[in-house]
């Protein structure tokens, strides 16, 4: 470990909260669910759409989406997509439950629903199964919700429990969620639309949805990663996401 790593482990477990891991739940091969406690986390400081940043070793910080269960206070889910070999993965399928975890946050992220809406549409893929649940949670009983999520045909038993249509990736990630959106009728009046995930895929969906008429205010996009490095999802953040 270099000694930049050692020091940023140090910092996040200075500066940072500790929680406890209570609960590891394996949705499927390689989604897994973890519920974290803290005496230091009060649900009402963990708006929808939040992030944290973990400690996942060797002074490695990786962004999650908290999730939060009525009614209960000082704890919340992370659902972490391991998806090959990074520092995350590595870490959540050697976790335990008892081991401690640094933590950063809550910090805003995504802007979830702020009041009533006529509809609520999201797309995403593995990495946005928290984000859906935790918007879904807080929308106002009754409020439609239409969109996808989107996996490898080995994790589908992700979304068993997703109010989300679940679509598989085939050779192009995102082509199935443009191949939904093409297909989806969305209701009347003005809802809004989260998109997150892969970078490009949320880039496409992003077009599609103005050329149906959808104006800006009506998409909160968020990509988690991209295909093709972190740079590229930076930079689409600071160019055309932000327009
Ligand atoms: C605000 C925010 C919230 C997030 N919330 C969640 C969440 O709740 N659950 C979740 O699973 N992820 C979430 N992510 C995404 C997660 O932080 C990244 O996927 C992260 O890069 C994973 O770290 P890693 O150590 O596994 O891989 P890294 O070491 O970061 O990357 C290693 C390699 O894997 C690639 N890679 C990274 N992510 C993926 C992926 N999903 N699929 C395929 N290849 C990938 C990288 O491009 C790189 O080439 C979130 C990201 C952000 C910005």
């Amino acid at each position: 470990m270099s000694l930049s790593q050692t020091l940023r482990g140090a910092a996040a477990r200075a500066l940072g909260k500790s929680a406890r891991v209570e609960q590891i739940v394996a949705m499927s091969p390689r989604v897994v669910r973890v519920r974290l406690s803290s005496a230091r986390l009060a649900a009402s400081e963990i708006p929808p759409g939040a992030k944290i940043k973990l400690h996942v070793g060797h002074g490695e910080m990786r962004s999650y989406t908290p999730v939060v269960s009525e009614g209960a206070d000082g704890t919340m889910d992370v659902v972490v997509y391991a998806h090959a070999d990074g520092a995350a993965c590595r870490w959540v399928r050697q976790l335990t439950v008892g081991d401690d975890v640094a933590f950063i946050g809550p910090s805003t992220s995504v802007r979830g629903p702020d009041g009533p809406l006529p509809w609520a549409c999201i797309y995403g893929d593995e990495t946005a199964i928290g984000l859906a649940e935790a918007i879904v949670g807080a929308l106002p009983a009754g409020t439609p919700v239409v969109g996808a999520l989107e996996t490898a045909a080995e994790d589908a038993a992700a979304l068993t429990d997703s109010r989300l249509d679940a679509v598989l990736r085939g050779q192009t990630h995102g082509d199935a969620l443009m191949d939904h959106l093409k297909q989806l009728d969305l209701p009347p009046g003005d809802g809004v639309v989260w998109l997150s995930g892969e970078a490009s895929a949320v880039l496409r969906l992003r077009q599609a949805l103005l050329d149906r008429g959808l104006v800006r205010e009506q998409l909160r996009i968020k990509p988690y990663w991209s295909l093709k490095g972190k740079a590229h999802r930076k930079k689409l953040e600071r160019t055309v996401l932000r327009s």
